[in-house]
This record gives C-alpha cells, sequence and structure tokens, in this order.
C-alpha cells in the first residue's frame, strides 16, 4: 500500500516545486496507470516511493514503512518490497537472463535451493523458459523486458513499481508486455505504471492517476476501450 498524505517535494537547488500538496492512496492489489507530460512529477513520485528523495512536506507510507521516520540503515527493507522495472531494462550484460535474475536473490544471501526453484519458475511466468540461458544481446526490446519483469518479481514484491516500461519497445509488443503486468497483477502483486502511451491506457482502462505541474488532476478508473471488442 502507498499512500501520500499532503506531499510536497521542493528540490533545494532548483527550487522547483515537483510535487504540490498530493494525496494519493494505492490500495493492495490495485494496477494504476501514471500518466502526465514530460517535467509533471511522476519521476519525483517514484523516487519518493523509493525513498531516494525525502518529502519537504507531509507524509509517505510505503508497504507499512512510514518513509519520514525510516533510518537509512532500514531503507533495504522497503526496497525489498517493491520490484522496479526501468524503460531501459538495465540488465547486466554479460550474465544470462537466469543469472541476471538470479543475482538479486544471492545478494540478499537467499538459500541457494530457493535460487534453483525461484528463478526458474519466474522465468516461466513471462514466458521465457526457453531463453534462460541466452544473454540479454541476444533478446528483443520485449524479451529483454520481460526478464526485467522477471527479476523485479523475482524476490516476491508487494508493488512493482513500471516507469515507462514499454518506451522502448516494438508498440505492437507494448499490449503483450502490459497484459503480462496485468496477469501478474491479477496474481495479487500492486502495479504502478509510468506510460506516456495514450493508446495502451486507453485500450486497457483501469485505475489512472494524472499528474499535472506536481498536482493529482485525474485519478478514476477508466473502462478501457478492449473490453468493447
Ligand atoms: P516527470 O517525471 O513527470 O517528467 P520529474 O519528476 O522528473 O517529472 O520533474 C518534476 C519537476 O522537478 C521538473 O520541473 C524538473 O525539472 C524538476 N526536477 C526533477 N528532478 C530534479 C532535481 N534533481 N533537481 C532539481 N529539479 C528537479
Amino acid at each position: 500500500m502507498v499512500e501520500l498524505k499532503d506531499v510536497s517535494v521542493t528540490y533545494s537547488d532548483s527550487g522547483v516545486e515537483a510535487l504540490n500538496h498530493v494525496n494519493l492512496k494505492i490500495n493492495d492489489g490495485d494496477f494504476a496507470f501514471v500518466v502526465g507530460s514530460s517535467g509533471a512529477g511522476k519521476s519525483t513520485l517514484i523516487k519518493l516511493i523509493l525513498k531516494e528523495i525525502n518529502a519537504t512536506d507531509g507524509t509517505v507510507m510505503v508497504n507499512g514503512f512510514n518513509l519520514k521516520k525510516l533510518r537509512r540503515s532500514k531503507i533495504p527493507q522497503l526496497r525489498r518490497t517493491i520490484g522496479v522495472v526501468f524503460q531501459d531494462f538495465r540488465l547486466i550484460p554479460t550474465m544470462t537472463v537466469y543469472e541476471n535474475i538470479a543475482f538479486v536473490l544471492r545478494v540478499i544471501d537467499a538459500p541457494p535451493k530457493y535460487i534453483r526453484s525461484r528463478v526458474p519458475y519466474v522465468i516461466s511466468l513471462v514466458g521465457l523458459s526457453h531463453k534462460a540461458k541466452s544473454y540479454p544481446t541476444q533478446l528483443s526490446g520485449g524479451e529483454q523486458q520481460r526478464v526485467a519483469l522477471a527479476r523485479a518479481l523475482v524476490n516476491d514484491p508487494a508493488l512493482i513499481i513500471a516507469d515507462e516500461p514499454t518506451g522502448n519497445i516494438d508498440p505492437a509488443l507494448s499490449y503483450e508486455i502490459v497484459d503480462l503486468f496485468k496477469g501478474i497483477n491479477e496474481c495479487g502483486t500492486t502495479i504502478l505504471m509510468v506510460t506516456h502511451e495514450h493508446d495502451i491506457v486507453r485500450h486497457f482502462g483501469g485505475r489512472i492517476i494524472n499528474i499535472d505541474h506536481g498536482q493529482v488532476t485525474f485519478d478514476e478508473v477508466v473502462e478501457g476501450n478492449y473490453e468493447n471488442q
């Protein structure tokens, strides 16, 4: 669960108020698109949730953590409850698909036996079992993003944040990626997806949060047009 209460963020160097008295609640199990033009404050929202930056004012709760009170030493605990998927995938080029994902669990000292069962499972969830031994450069953009999603999922996070996950993908495959996120959401993971792609938002519908000049100007559930096809 993510809850922002009257949150403002001002960047001290530029004096820009990137978020301005934002109130927002994402419940467990929600799927929400976050839209808004460049400079609206979307990245600031993501950085705030990951505690890469702090709110200047207001309260931010993420998966039971009150971020204002969270000590620096506890930040890894917060981040383990969140999986992040980036526009540019951020896979390690010298590692296979399997290794890219197993790496996340090795870093947190997960038992090898668990790693050997969990990694193939998440690879199968994203439909890439046949590519487990491939390297990122041997995969299409869509496949690389599936690996990034599997990596985000491997730790069984309560929340997945996807920052323009279809931005570097062939438009035709973008729908498949969002479908995959939808499927993951149906299994209980909360998903917050930032996107510029209005066609995708219109197609899938659901909860749409629009940010404009640091404020939430629209937050409603909209019917997707694919439901009428
Ligand atoms: P979006 O992700 O919607 O494009 P951002 O959250 O990146 O928007 O930016 C919101 C506003 O904050 C913009 O005016 C941007 O220039 C400013 N901003 C973002 N990051 C910084 C920073 N590190 N220092 C100063 N100003 C920033």
